[in-house]
């Protein structure tokens, strides 16, 4: 309440704030409370990927934010493995934790230190080993959030659970008690004003909430951010330490796991006495959340992003394709087509652009991205390499219709090729820098955005090709041969990707997630089935009009793909 009051933050949004974990059953129950907030990282992730200095580390090792400068990317909230950060709705910007930055510099502390009648917080010099917090550090065993992230993260825990500091060791719930209020304890006659444990699971089941089912048949709603059953550590008492085990039964104990069952009701029953069953399991989980913060710290990235990787890859391959054809005699080299590939290249691009500028919380400020760049982030580096592709676009489409034939000369087609490459793979890095994500750290994910983009170059050319839109007809044998051996690649890749076992427990939940979870209809159907089986099957047939529904098939299935790819790592949570 102090952090509330002294930055006066809306209601909705914490810069910080206390977890409370419970443990046991009554009446041997622990409850703890774990203050969540910045971590202040001496190698802060997010202020590599900020594209505009909003965040900067000073140099009393503060990570202060500048709302004026931000334009609402939430880059920085994908970089960010701790969800310290949230979009402010009043400033329409990031915000975080800044350790009370403006205090400090008057010599005082920060608000939540001055608050706490116990010193139960400590705020100080690290560095300096006479101040209290340096003490207290090398005296107590203390624990910081996931060191494993390389971030160095400069809060520490004395003593700290690690129900509170490990996530994936507590269920996350849709909702919270008082966080989260209207959805807990609304009855038809209104709500219930204690938390009856039976009464607000009966509530609960009143409500269009969706509880998801304990042999996780479809879990979709009530796991949509996270829900992982509370297990893996030695004392949660779930008999269930196996992530294994918890991935694949949906999340949740299906053998009940209460101690005393509403009176009157059996498993078997159906509709609402099982649907309040339900509820009353969620509600009695073992060492479950009892308060946390609500979805205002994650799934930042949505239809804007996704939607972005797919123009973005139909943009560089439509360039790429065409300009290697003709480099390596596929094609003769024509100025007309080449200059019809760069104008539909620069449509998907122009595309990109607009879907980018959508998706910031500022979007009058995105030209800052250019003008006040930070050149660590990979956004700056992309804007810069989309610029320039534009830049060439032009000039190509300008080309062709002035007849200009060194547009189609060797050097001007290596350049084409390497800018669509270019365009295809730096969101490799700039996913690789939301460190956040453990799906999007693999290695080979530049060779992922080279894939899609040739599949989407590929098949956006076939369909045009077979169309009977001239330019292209010349290039639609190439274009199918390219666009069956992306296909085969992406298969490759993605299989590697997905059912190999993966290096951390989030990256393993948020691959689960897409196969077996809330995303499994889109990345079978969509991704698998339309996207790669039913166009390699098409193209095998080798007749022209089905290698056409072939593109448009893999077209759809790559949209579908890049949904599940970019939104199932963000419904993990991080705190
Ligand atoms: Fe704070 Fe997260 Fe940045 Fe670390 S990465 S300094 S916890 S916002």
């Amino acid at each position: 309440m102090a952090c509330k009051g002294e930055h006066d933050d809306p209601i909705g949004v914490n810069k910080t704030w206390v977890k409370y974990i419970e443990k046991g059953e009554f009446p041997n129950t622990n409850r703890n409370f774990s203050v969540m907030r910045c971590n202040h990282c001496a190698d802060s992730p997010c202020t590599d990927v900020c594209p505009v200095t909003a965040l900067w580390e000073r140099e009393d090792g503060i990570v202060d934010f500048d709302p004026e400068r931000c334009i609402g990317c939430k880059a920085c909230m994908q970089g960010c493995p701790y969800d310290a950060l949230y979009i402010d709705p009043n400033s329409e910007t990031a915000a975080k934790c800044n350790y009370c930055s403006h205090r400090v510099d008057t010599g005082r502390e920060p608000a939540c230190v001055t608050v706490c009648p116990e010193d139960a917080i400590l705020a100080g010099d690290l560095e300096n080993p006479d101040t209290e917090i340096a003490r207290t550090i090398s005296r107590e065993e203390v624990q910081a959030r996931k060191p494993e992230k390389g971030t160095e993260p400069k809060l520490f825990y004395v003593d700290g659970d690690e129900g509170s500091t490990t996530p994936g060791t507590t269920a996350r719930e849709e909702h919270y008690m008082w966080s989260d209020a209207p959805h807990q304890v609304e009855t038809e006659g209104g709500s219930v004003p204690d938390f009856d444990l039976e009464k607000a699971a009966e509530s609960l089941a009143a409500s269009d909430v969706s509880l998801g089912s304990a042999d996780g048949s479809d879990d979709s709603e009530a796991r949509a951010d996270g829900g992982q059953k509370d297990c893996g550590c030695d004392s949660c008492a779930c008999g269930e330490g196996d992530t294994a085990d918890r991935q694949s039964d949906g999340g949740y104990q299906s053998d009940g796991g209460y101690a005393t069952e509403p009176s009157g009701r059996t498993r078997d029953d159906e509709g609402d006495t099982s649907r309040t069953e339900r509820a009353y399991e969620l509600l009695h989980e073992e060492a479950t959340r009892v308060y946390d913060i609500g979805e205002s710290h994650y799934g930042s990235w949505g239809w804007e992003v996704y939607s972005y990787t797919w123009t973005k890859g139909i943009a560089a391959g439509m360039l790429m394709l065409p300009a290697l054809f003709m480099l390596f005699g596929l094609v003769d080299p024509n100025v007309a087509a080449f200059g019809a590939s760069a104008f539909f290249s620069g449509l998907f691009l122009a595309a990109t652009g607009v879907l980018l500028i959508l998706d910031l919380e500022q979007p009058t400020r995105f030209h800052w991205v250019l003008l006040r760049p930070n050149w660590n982030s990979w956004l700056v580096k992309g804007a810069y390499i989309i610029s320039a592709t534009g830049a060439y676009l032009g000039l190509v489409v300008l080309g062709a219709l002035l007849g200009i034939e060194a547009i189609v000369t060797p050097l001007s087609l290596g350049v084409a090729a390497v800018l669509g490459a270019a365009t295809a793979v730096y969101t490799a890095f700039l996913f690789s820098q939301s460190k956040g994500r453990d799906l999007w750290q693999s290695p080979a994910m530049p060779l992922h955005m080279f894939t899609q983009s040739v599949i989407a170059g590929s098949a956006t050319l076939v369909v045009l090709g077979v169309a009977g839109v001239p330019w292209f007809e010349a290039m639609v044998g190439p274009s199918a041969l390219a666009l069956g051996a992306g296909l085969v690649g992406h298969a490759v890749l993605v299989a590697s990707e997905i059912f190999t076992p993966h290096q951390t427990e989030d990256a393993e939940e948020a691959a689960a997630r897409i196969t077996r979870g809330r995303f499994r209809t889109a990345f079978w159907i969509g991704g698998v089935v339309v996207g790669i089986l039913l166009p390699l099957a098409a193209l095998a047939v080798g007749v022209p009009i089905l290698a056409a529904v072939a593109g448009a098939l893999a077209l759809v299935g790559l949209f579908a793909f890049e949904y599940c790819w970019i939104t199932a790592p963000q419904t993990i949570s991080l705190a």
